[in-house]
This record gives C-alpha cells, sequence and structure tokens, in this order.
C-alpha cells in the first residue's frame, strides 16, 4: 500500500542536546532521521520502522568536522558532498573521499551523511571498508553522556550494531597516520557511477627496508558485514613481496570472505573480484616509492 504522508510526524530539535533529550523522553519511539536517502526509501515502500521521526538534518554538533593535531572528527551529520570537499580530508585520507565522491550521484551526495551509511548498515554500503582502513572510531551520544567504540566493533552482524535506543553517532573520528601509506581503492559495480557495489575495497599499506611494513584490506559486499581480513594481513606484514606472496594472499583473501549471490553478483564472481582487487594492491604497493624516498 502507497504510504501517506499524513500518517507521520515529524519533529525537529535546534541542537544535539534537545534531540537526544527527546529521544530520551520518548523511548524508542522516535526514528532519527538525517539526509533521508535510506528512510525516505523505506518509506515510499512503506516499511519505515516508526512514524514518528526526528529530524538529525543539519543539527550544527553534527554538520561540523574538527581537526587536531592527531585525529579528524568529522560530524555523523556531513554530508558526501562536505566530506568531498575537505582539503585535508582529500589529502591524508583519500579513501574516504574517493568513497564520497561516487556514493550516489549529485543530489545522492548533498543529502546522504556517513552517520547514515553506518546505521543503515548495508553489507555494500561504501564510506565502510574506508573507515575500516583508516581504524576509524564512532563518538555515540545519548542523553546520558558520551561513549567512543571502535568502528571495527560497532557491527556485529548483518544489520546489527551496537547503538543503544536513545543513542546517536556524534562523529566518526580517524586517526592522522596514515598519510605515508599507500592507498587503494575501487568500487566494482554494474557501471562506474549510481551502483550499489558489487565488491568494494579500501586498502592502505606502506613498505620500509623492501618488506611490508603495515597493511589493511578491508571489503565490502563480501560478508554480511563490511570486514578486514586479519589473517591476510598477517600473512603478509614483514614479508618480502613477490609472485609467490601475492598467490598466498589471494588464497588467504578468499578464505576469510563469504561472498553470496544476490540480485547484483554471484559468489563465484565476487570471489574472483576480491581474489584480483587483493593482488592489484600488492602489485600497486610493491611498485610504490619508499616514503621520503
Ligand atoms: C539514489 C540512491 C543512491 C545511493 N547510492 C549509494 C551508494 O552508491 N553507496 C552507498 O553506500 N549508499 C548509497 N545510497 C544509500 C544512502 O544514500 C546512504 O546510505 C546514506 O549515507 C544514508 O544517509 P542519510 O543521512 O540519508 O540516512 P537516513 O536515511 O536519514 O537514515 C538512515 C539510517 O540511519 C539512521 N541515522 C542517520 N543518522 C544517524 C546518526 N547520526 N545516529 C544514529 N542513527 C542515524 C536513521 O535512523 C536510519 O536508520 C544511495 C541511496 C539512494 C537513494
Amino acid at each position: 500500500m502507497k504510504a501517506n504522508p499524513a500518517d507521520y510526524d515529524l519533529i525537529g530539535a535546534p541542537n544535539l542536546g534537545a534531540a537526544l533529550a527527546l529521544m530520551a523522553e520518548n523511548p524508542g519511539a522516535l526514528l532519527p532521521i538525517a539526509g533521508g536517502t535510506d528512510l525516505m526509501v523505506q518509506f515510499a515502500a512503506g516499511t519505515l520502522a516508526s512514524r514518528r521521526l526526528l529530524s538529525i538534518w543539519n543539527l550544527p554538533e553534527l554538520r561540523r568536522i574538527d581537526v587536531s593535531a592527531d585525529e579528524i572528527r568529522i560530524g555523523a551529520g556531513s554530508t558526501y558532498t562536505d566530506v568531498r570537499r575537505h582539503e585535508l580530508i582529500a589529502r591524508e585520507f583519500p579513501l574516504l573521499a574517493q568513497a564520497a565522491a561516487w556514493t550516489g550521484g549529485i543530489a545522492n551526495q548533498n543529502r546522504g551523511t556517513l552517520g547514515g551509511n553506518i546505521v543503515n548498515a548495508s553489507p555494500a554500503a561504501d564510506s565502510l571498508p574506508a573507515l575500516l582502513a583508516y581504524e576509524a572510531e564512532l563518538i555515540l551520544a545519548s542523553a546520558a553522556g558520551e561513549r567512543r567504540v571502535a568502528y571495527v566493533d560497532f557491527h556485529t552482524g548483518y544489520k546489527q550494531m551496537r547503538l543503544e535506543a536513545g543513542e546517536l553517532i556524534r562523529s566518526i573520528c580517524i586517526p592522522r597516520r596514515f598519510s605515508e601509506c599507500v592507498s587503494y581503492t575501487r568500487k566494482i559495480g554494474g557501471r562506474n557511477a549510481q551502483a550499489i557495489s558489487k565488491v568494494c575495497v579500501a586498502a592502505l599499506g606502506r613498505a620500509a627496508g623492501g618488506a611490508i611494513a603495515d597493511v589493511r584490506i578491508a571489503l565490502g559486499s563480501v560478508a554480511p558485514i563490511p570486514i578486514r581480513l586479519p589473517a591476510t594481513e598477517a600473512l603478509l606484514r614483514g614479508k618480502h613481496m613477490d609472485a609467490q606472496l601475492i598467490a598466498a594472499a589471494r588464497k588467504a583473501a578468499l578464505a576469510e570472505t563469504q561472498p553470496i549471490d544476490d540480485i547484483r553478483s554471484t559468489a563465484r564472481y565476487r570471489s574472483a573480484v576480491v581474489s584480483n582487487l587483493v593482488a592489484e594492491f600488492l602489485e600497486l604497493l610493491a611498485a610504490a616509492p619508499a616514503p621520503h624516498a
């Protein structure tokens, strides 16, 4: 049945404190809506989880990006356009800047937020592999206070996450220690723009003295949640790159992923792509000049 807007309440709040107070006063009853790019699809399908919506769009505390010596703090209400246009993100966090640039079209980038991408929790969400590779942490806020969790621990299963009733994601914090890494990201979809990923990858690495000193590989669309590849990374760390190592990494990556057949692709195709992307990243890493060379 077609959704009727008259059946829904949308309330607003002037700031984050007021929004959190409303959530505390109405436990579990208010569904936060930021850019609405996921929720409006659910609205149109008549599957919204609540008829009472709390707008958190443009709350000043959520729509800011602060840079300190150690980290960047991106408000969860920052849009893809905010992220894409931020000079320091482009320079130090290219995996995230690129993910923002290929998430939907311009209209979607002007409304869709990082916080919404995290909580919508699609296994194919484009910004999440970048957050895994950069070891992002989330600041979660409620009327009772704030807590900080590593993003890698946030999603616990398909659409499952450690977000309590009454909590919002306030910010995404990323340490500023990756500027010497080689960055590699690819989104494999039905076409280059405006496609949901069949597989997406965000990887970072650094070689020192001919050996792999640091390596992080994160993938989307190959498991119920976006994942890092800890066993593959452990296999690579400290080793000298050669064809044998790349072949072993291909195998290790396949053992760590659980791709499925769905409307967008097949498990077989996804596995082949995972193996090829890991190899392509490692070849790029092997060819990169040493930092400050
Ligand atoms: C045409 C189109 C193309 C798209 N293309 C892509 C794509 O290429 N890649 C991709 O990854 N996604 C894509 N998306 C999905 C969507 O744009 C993103 O997931 C976006 O980041 C959602 O953000 P939002 O602010 O619009 O979320 P909303 O729809 O407002 O909310 C989504 C969920 O997040 C919750 N939420 C939002 N903010 C917070 C917060 N701060 N704290 C707690 N909960 C919160 C809401 O309650 C809701 O459950 C596309 C969507 C459309 C409509």
